[in-house]
């Protein structure tokens, strides 16, 4: 077994003993494996231990990574913070994009979304706990961006992402995330297309999984810690 397969699986181990510990159905949960910085060998590696799904953080960087792996039964998404200068790329290739936080750039992918190409999924990014991030929204300004997302055809509003200040306390990890939870439910009884709470990664899954998360994104424990000093964060 290689070492990504030995990851894998105790990555899944833990979403079932989270899932377990507060009567959840592990089935509910999915594993996105973050893949930044890692090489496409790598990624081949997760799919060869039946990982389908990945998470990018840089536009050009996962784009190289779609096309050098070339399999459509993978799903890719975009979790980085994004540009509009880049939306392009992200609407073109990716099948879902986590980090929506403005009309301008929802309008942009809907008109760039390819027709031949089924809606792009996304998700609205809420800043719920980090005072020094500029990415996502605050949680009063949901209603309206959601009501104008909702309306352009070529993209689906499949539910939230966030991305916690790091927080070492299990307690405290939780309070957010059920902050998150609530909002998340709220959206899910307004608009069917709503199935998706992007929350969770390495350090906080267990909070996340307990709060009602449905995806998490786990990109150290399974890959190994990042070098950035070999990557271009040119985005
Ligand atoms: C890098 C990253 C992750 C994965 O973080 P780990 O702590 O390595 O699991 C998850 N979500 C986002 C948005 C990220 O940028």
């Amino acid at each position: 077994m290689t070492s990504i397969e030995h990851n894998l699986q105790q990555v899944r181990e833990r979403i079932s003993a989270a899932a377990a510990r507060c009567g959840r159905d592990p089935e509910e949960i999915t594993l996105l494996a973050v893949s930044k910085t890692k090489p496409a060998i790598a990624v081949a590696e997760a799919v060869n231990a039946g990982q389908e799904c990945f998470g990018e953080n840089y536009v050009q960087e996962g784009v190289d990574k779609i096309q050098q792996l070339g399999n459509s039964s993978l799903t890719w998404h975009f979790i980085g913070p994004l540009q509009s200068n880049k939306s392009r790329l992200v609407a073109e290739h990716f099948d879902w994009c986590h980090t929506v936080d403005r009309l301008k750039i929802a309008t942009r992918m809907n008109e760039q979304r390819p027709q031949d190409s089924a809606p792009l999924n996304v998700l609205i990014q809420i800043n719920i706990s980090d005072e020094h991030s500029k990415s996502g929204i605050m949680l009063e300004a949901l209603p309206e961006l959601a009501k104008e997302i909702a309306q352009l055809p070529r993209l689906r509003l499949r539910g939230l992402m966030a991305i916690p200040a790091p927080e070492a306390d299990y307690q405290r990890q939780l309070a957010v995330c059920q902050q998150m939870a609530e909002a998340f439910s709220r959206l899910k009884k307004e608009y069917p297309s709503v199935d998706t709470l992007s929350l969770g990664m390495s350090d906080d899954m267990e909070a996340a999984i307990a709060a009602g998360s449905t995806m998490v994104r786990i990109g150290t424990a399974i890959f190994g810690a990042r070098d950035y000093a070999t990557t271009h964060n040119n985005n």
